[in-house]
Order: structure tokens, then C-alpha cells, then sequence
């Protein structure tokens, strides 16, 4: 084997070349590691609408003056309560999906696109509906923006306890930015009584708690 050295240095430059071709043909995207979703991952984007297009107001299960003092839905989105126009409302706002290094994060949005990271995929559809919708909001401009969430924040993220959010840009200023929107959507979930009661309580206060006010 005395050629190997040689053969693997020739095979390293040659490497290292294609890959500076590639990387000065597709800019960042090589170097965010992003990827079109495969097979597996668009069949799980795709049932995450799905599910949502089955939410569909029926029979309130709530007495009718605490549904009307407590809903916010459609002064939030300007229509009545339904997973069919929720998913149209989304999906006219994101453009594109690709999979990626996300960080500290789940997911992230920039200029109508949609970054998923590996959690996104292991969570149960109604979280992914939740983190779909969240993006979503992104789209509608800086005002829905984050600001920081206080040093002192003491609640858990139901999602991921490894990321704590204090100190960091997790927190919204305005009642309906991404946290405003995805209680006010969980509010209606435990109303019509696809979630009981209990549950669409405890998810509620958790997205409810990173709208911050002073
Ligand atoms: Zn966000």
C-alpha cells in the first residue's frame, strides 16, 4: 500500500475543491447545512395540516358568556374560528419549508421561508400546528418581533426544557404576536372541546406567558 498517502492527499484536494465550487455556487445554503425536506419530512408537514383542517367549530362545550368574555380568535384573525382557513392563513404566509440546523430553536422564519429543525419532527401534531402557526405570524412584519423575556423568568418551555427562556429574545410585547396567537388558537381547541379542559388551560398559560406587559 505505499501509494496510498499519495492517492488520499490527490483525493483530499480534489475534495476540497468541489467543494469550494459548491459552496461558491449555493452561497449560504451550504454553509447553514439547510436541506429540502425528504419524503418522510413532507408527509409529516403535510399531516400537520391536515390535522388542523379537521378543527372545525361545533357544539361549545363552555358556558356561551365565558366563550364570548375569553375568545379572541377572530378579533386576532378577522375571521370565526376554523382549522381549514387557519391552515390557508399560514400557508399564504410561508413559502417555502427546509430542513436545518436550528439551534436553540425548533424552527425559524426568514423572508417567508421556513427552517425546521430535527425536534420539529419528533413532536405530536398539535405541537407542530402550534410552531407552524408561530412562524407564521413572523411573516406579518418587525411588530411581531421578539423582545427579551425578563432575567427573572421562571417557566418551563413545554416544548424543550433545555431551553430556558430567560434573557433571551423569546418574550412578545404585543398581545397578538406568535404567543398571543397560538393561545388565543388553544383557547378555542378546549371551548369546542377537542382538548379538555385541563390541558388547553395549561398550554394556553404557557404560550400566554411569554407575552410580556409593563
Ligand atoms: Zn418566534
Amino acid at each position: 500500500m505505499v501509494d496510498s498517502k499519495p492517492l488520499f492527499e490527490h483525493n483530499s484536494l480534489k475534495t476540497s475543491f468541489v467543494v469550494f465550487v459548491l459552496y461558491c455556487f449555493s452561497g449560504l445554503e451550504l454553509y447553514s447545512d439547510e436541506s429540502k425536506l425528504n419524503a418522510k419530512q413532507t408527509k409529516v408537514l403535510k399531516e400537520s395540516f391536515s390535522y388542523l383542517e379537521t378543527l372545525e367549530p361545533k357544539r361549545i362545550k363552555i358556558d356561551k358568556p365565558t366563550y364570548n368574555r375569553l375568545t379572541q380568535f377572530e378579533s386576532i384573525f378577522k375571521f370565526a374560528f376554523s382549522g381549514k382557513k387557519l391552515s390557508r392563513w399560514i400557508q399564504s404566509r410561508i413559502n417555502k419549508y427546509s430542513y436545518g440546523s436550528t439551534g436553540e430553536f425548533i424552527a425559524m422564519y426568514q423572508d417567508g421561508d421556513v427552517l425546521l429543525g430535527r425536534a420539529f419532527f419528533s413532536l405530536n401534531r398539535l405541537d407542530r400546528v402550534l410552531v407552524l402557526l408561530h412562524e407564521a405570524r413572523h411573516a406579518d412584519g418587525k411588530n411581531y418581533g421578539h423582545v427579551v423575556c425578563p432575567e427573572n423568568f421562571q417557566f418551563l418551555n413545554p416544548r424543550d426544557w433545555k431551553i430556558h427562556p430567560a434573557g433571551k429574545k423569546g418574550c412578545d410585547s404585543v398581545p397578538d404576536g406568535s404567543y398571543g396567537i397560538t393561545a388565543a388558537f388553544l383557547f378555542e381547541l378546549g371551548a369546542y372541546g377537542y382538548l379538555n379542559q385541563t390541558e388547553a388551560a395549561h398550554r394556553f398559560n404557557s404560550e400566554i406567558s411569554r407575552v410580556i406587559r409593563d
